[in-house]
């Protein structure tokens, strides 16, 4: 009887539940449910989705315990504990990043050629996203062929950590580039030591100690500058000091004491798919612990199979791989993500029941599975008393107020709640930024920039919140107030339409008139509006007026052309995209 009732308390539920439906469970009112997250300073209607955190606390209130779905679905694989006696060292696995044309092809290949496994004939033959070398020394290290920064931390985002340590190359006749300073971000949010390659010294223009000074510069200071970062002087093309860089990838993988069990079942993350047309699905998985056979039963992400092949990057079949150990399988009924975890399982019929549960669980789950961070979530969650870090992008217009906003916010860190500046950059918000900010957490502050389309559309799907400033000020106190949990965003703006200015005429007496075309939304003679020139914001204001044909027009809707002019300035040139905004208050009520 009493175990009935116990059961009876324990509410089995997704993570994303609407307020409505956590009361229906519960069978309480639904102002009740409401009033406790009031209590816990959290405002919200009957129909908003609740975190997992949430749910439970409210849940507990009354009385209840609470298991979610998704959460039994990744404990139906239980993790194996190994013992340390039997683990063994295992070879590091290694991503190299940089700048474009800073070498990272030529170090690759250079690598490739020169260190194929010694004793066994051909080179690296097929392309299969990741290569193991063996050292003259005898030691190993794993190359991974990551395409860019964004695929590693798009990795990360689906919460595969393969990367032991980065490799970052810099040329030397060059500078720190936007992608080095990029590639370090990425590499330094992840937690992954680095190593500096300075690359290209056979060059007459090259100047290492410049690129060193440019490291220290952003306090990251290299050995020979008294700092604790390796580095090393190379020229991927002439094929000078590969081997020293490689012996101090070693050095920092010694650091690491990386360790695996070789004799258990294996697990590990995908490194790439593909659809081939005579082998069906390939995939190259890369064996974080335990040993991969052939025959044996793999679930990744939604697909599984039984293995049918394994070949090594030489195109050789093999029969099985160890810790580090990247191999391309057939078998398996589908492409699994890059960057998804798999597993071996005892039965087939296990691995396809599980498979099925989370394709449901996919389909089901849908848009639900989106959590967005915004500013209000923090300031709850520090409510709830759980919450340390806010982590920050911040993309700006010109370095200088990029690096006034990044310090000021910085300085706005206390005690409980630690703000991080993950990656500041002057320039549009990119894809990149929001891949980093989806996968870190993180919150995109705009300063006078927007996001590129693409960008927008990434995190509308990745759910990442892009905040947009034109005001230093009100950019911190909007950060600080959030911060202090009494975020009450009493005006708000709503972009309500975009256009593009497609010719420009100047008139006498009237100014410059741009003819438009509303790419999307609509327009308003009332609407605020700012001017936008490659991502940057040039002018906020009002219009000036707005017509359709010769007529004046109070609103003109997408797909249609209208001729406006801007009411205090006459800045305005073909392509310049417009974006029309309203101010709208938001009450603090339920
Ligand atoms: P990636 O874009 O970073 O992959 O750069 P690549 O490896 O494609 O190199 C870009 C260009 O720099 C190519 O023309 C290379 O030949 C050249 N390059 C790469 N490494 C060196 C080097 O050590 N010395 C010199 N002189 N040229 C190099």
């Amino acid at each position: 009887m009493e175990q009935n009732s116990e059961e009876q308390r324990t509410l089995k539920l997704t993570e994303f539940v609407t307020v409505s439906d956590l009361s229906n469970m519960m069978d309480v009112p639904v102002n009740e449910v409401i009033a406790t997250c009031m209590s816990i300073g959290m405002m919200v209607g009957i129909n908003q989705r609740l975190d997992a955190e949430t749910i439970n606390i409210v849940a507990e209130e009354f009385g209840f315990q609470t298991e979610f779905v998704s959460a039994d679905l990744v404990e139906a694989i239980a993790p194996e504990e190994d013992n340390e006696e039997d683990l063994v060292s295992r070879p590091p696995i290694v991503t190299v990043m940089g700048h474009v044309d800073h070498g990272k092809t030529s170090l690759l290949d250079r690598i490739r050629n020169t260190n194929v496994i010694e004793g066994e004939a051909g080179g690296i033959t097929q392309h299969i996203g990741a290569y193991g070398l063996k050292l003259p020394s005898g030691r190993r290290i794993t190359f991974l062929d990551t395409p860019g920064h964004e695929a590693f931390t798009a990795m990360r985002a689906r919460g595969a950590k393969m990367t032991d340590i980065a490799i970052i190359i810099v040329a030397a006749d060059d500078d720190v580039m936007p992608q080095t300073v990029e590639a370090i971000n990425h590499a330094s949010a992840a937690g992954v030591p680095m190593v500096f390659a300075i690359n290209k010294i056979d060059k007459p223009a090259a100047n290492p100690e410049k690129i060193k000074e440019q490291l220290a510069n952003m306090n990251y200071l290299v050995e020979d500058w008294g700092g604790k970062y390796q580095s090393q002087e190379i020229s991927a093309k002439k094929g000078m000091n590969i081997t020293e860089l490689l012996e101090k990838v070693l050095l920092e993988a010694d650091l690491l004491e990386l360790k695996a069990n070789p004799n258990r079942r294996a697990i590990g993350s995908i490194v790439e798919s593909s659809l081939d047309k005579g082998r069906g699905y390939v995939s190259t998985v890369m064996v974080q612990n335990g040993t991969l056979n052939m025959g044996d039963i793999v679930l990744a992400g939604t697909c599984h199979g039984r293995i049918k092949a394994m070949f090594n990057e030489r195109n050789q079949r093999v029969t099985k791989a160890g810790p580090s150990e990247p191999v391309l399988i057939l078998g398996l009924n589908g492409a699994p993500a890059a960057g998804d975890t798999f597993n071996v399982l005892e039965t087939e019929q296990e691995a396809r029941e599980i498979a099925t549960r989370r394709e449901q669980l996919q389909r089901e789950q849908g848009l639900r599975m989106h959590k967005i961070l915004t500013l209000e979530d923090i300031s709850r969650r520090r409510a709830i008393g759980n919450f340390q870090e806010l982590n920050l992008i911040i993309k700006g217009d010109v370095d200088g107020s990029v690096e006034a906003l990044s310090d000021s916010l910085i300085r706005l860190s206390t005690e409980e709640i630690q703000v991080n500046v993950i990656h500041k950059a002057v320039g549009q918000i990119s894809e990149s930024d929001v891949v980093l900010a989806a996968a870190s957490s993180a919150i995109i502050i705009g300063f006078q920039v927007r996001p590129s389309t693409a960008a927008r559309k990434q995190a509308e799907a990745d759910g990442v919140e892009i905040r947009t400033y034109s005001i230093i000020y009100d950019t911190i106190e909007d950060i600080k107030s959030a911060m202090e949990g009494m975020l009450s965003p009493e005006i708000r703006e709503e972009v309500t339409g975009t256009l593009e200015v497609l010719q420009t005429f100047k008139i006498t007496k009237v100014g410059t008139i741009a003819g438009c075309m509303v790419k999307e939304g609509k327009v308003r003679r009332t609407s605020k509006v700012r001017l936008i020139r490659d991502g940057i914001v040039v002018h906020t204001g009002e219009l000036g007026s707005l017509k359709r044909f010769k007529d004046d027009a109070k609103e003109v809707v997408a797909g249609l052309e209208c001729g406006l002019n801007l009411a205090h300035s006459n800045d305005i040139q073909e392509g310049d995209i417009i974006e029309a905004f309203d101010e709208i208050e938001i009450k603090k009520t339920l």
